[in-house]
């Protein structure tokens, strides 16, 4: 698994990408691409660098979810109940 966690921090380092866009570049579920961030969240703070995304947003009205810690994405907007709320972007800053 450190092998794998190395390739998506390198892919991290490099460009912002969603869960989607790693888990087909490294061959893993989407899921599991969530797992292995929360990992990679604690092992890049360890070495002085920052797992950052930006926040998601409602696809439909608008609204942030600029409070959001978690990783994953909200499953409904709280301002208007729709459930298009895109992807947030993940990269790792020095
Ligand atoms: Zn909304």
């Amino acid at each position: 698994m450190g092998t794998l966690r190395q390739q998506i921090i390198d892919l991290l380092r490099q460009e912002a990408m969603t869960a989607l866009d790693i888990s087909q570049a490294v061959r893993v579920s989407e899921k599991d691409v969530y797992r292995h961030l929360a990992h990679i969240e604690k092992t890049v703070a360890g070495q002085g660098r920052k797992l950052s995304f930006t926040p998601c947003t409602c696809l439909a009205c608008g609204f942030t979810f600029a409070d959001r810690r978690r990783l994953t994405r909200p499953g409904r907007c709280p301002r208007c109940r729709e459930s298009r709320i895109n992807h947030p972007l993940f990269r790792i800053e020095e």
